[in-house]
């Protein structure tokens, strides 16, 4: 069996990515869940679970839904480190290029008692505890013959189903509650934090639909930082006047 994480670190150049490099470890207490957003090559949303120290990884493209009769394709990626599970941010280059926004998080507490033995089985019960996401989902492995998996990725496709419960019900979550649990903001106001023109010469997604969304979220992102450079340009020299305690923090 491969090391664990060894493919997450295998990707990853971190000189060059913010994302927090491979260790694996436990949180302790109850088991971590969480799903970051993805703004890559195209939009998508990671499903973790943290198991044995890691985090178990699916690449969800629809993200997940509330209602039991609509199957989602989850595509098991390689495990992530747990550190992972509070990422949200811009990886300016190589894998995974793009912005990542933790859109939910909380615990998960597996219904059986034998998880590594429900993962090969390919059949995974749980109920999350999460801020968008509650209640009784399963993990079901489709064997490959599921349309939506590409070709060489048989084997890796899943389907996210929710269970019928009082969690369970016909909104649309990732509309309905599309901002991060960690910052409240959105793509746009997490690039905005970091740095707008960041992929200018080479990004993510060039075409189609996920292109033209990046193009405008780089436009708004520079265009807002542009206005916030010029209106504290403006407003330093009366606010250091007035200003008499200094804000003991004012950014991580
Ligand atoms: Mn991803």
């Amino acid at each position: 069996m491969a090391k664990p994480l060894e493919e997450y670190n295998r990707k990853r150049d971190f000189t060059k990515s913010p994302e927090p490099a491979g260790q694996v470890k436990s949180s302790g207490g109850a088991r971590f869940f969480c799903v970051q957003k993805h703004l890559a090559s195209h939009l998508h949303y990671d499903f973790r679970l943290e198991h044995n120290g890691v985090l178990l990884s699916w690449a969800v493209p629809k993200g997940p839904s509330l209602d039991p009769k609509t199957k989602r394709l989850a595509m098991h990626v390689e495990d992530h480190p747990l550190d992972y599970g509070e990422f949200e941010g811009v990886i300016p280059e190589g894998y995974g290029a793009g912005i990542v926004m933790l859109w939910d998080r909380g615990t998960w507490t597996p219904e059986t008692s034998d998880v590594d033995a429900a993962l090969k089985k390919g059949d995974l019960k749980f109920t999350l505890d999460g801020f968008k996401l509650k209640g009784s989902w399963v993990l079901v492995r489709t064997g490959g013959r599921y349309a939506g998996a590409r070709s060489g990725q048989e084997g890796r496709s899943w389907l996210l189903i929710k269970h019928r419960d009082e969690w369970s019900g016909e909104l649309d979550i990732a509309t309905f509650a599309p901002r991060s649990v960690k910052s409240d903001g959105d793509l746009e106001d997490i690039l905005a934090s970091d740095t707008p023109a960041v992929w200018l010469s080479n990004r993510p997604a060039k075409g189609g639909e996920t292109g033209a969304l990046l193009a405008e979220l780089i436009e708004r992102a520079a265009g807002r930082k542009a206005a916030d450079t010029k209106r504290s340009a403006k407003a330093a020299p009366a606010a250091r006047g007035s200003r008499k305690t200094a804000p003991a923090k004012k950014k991580r």
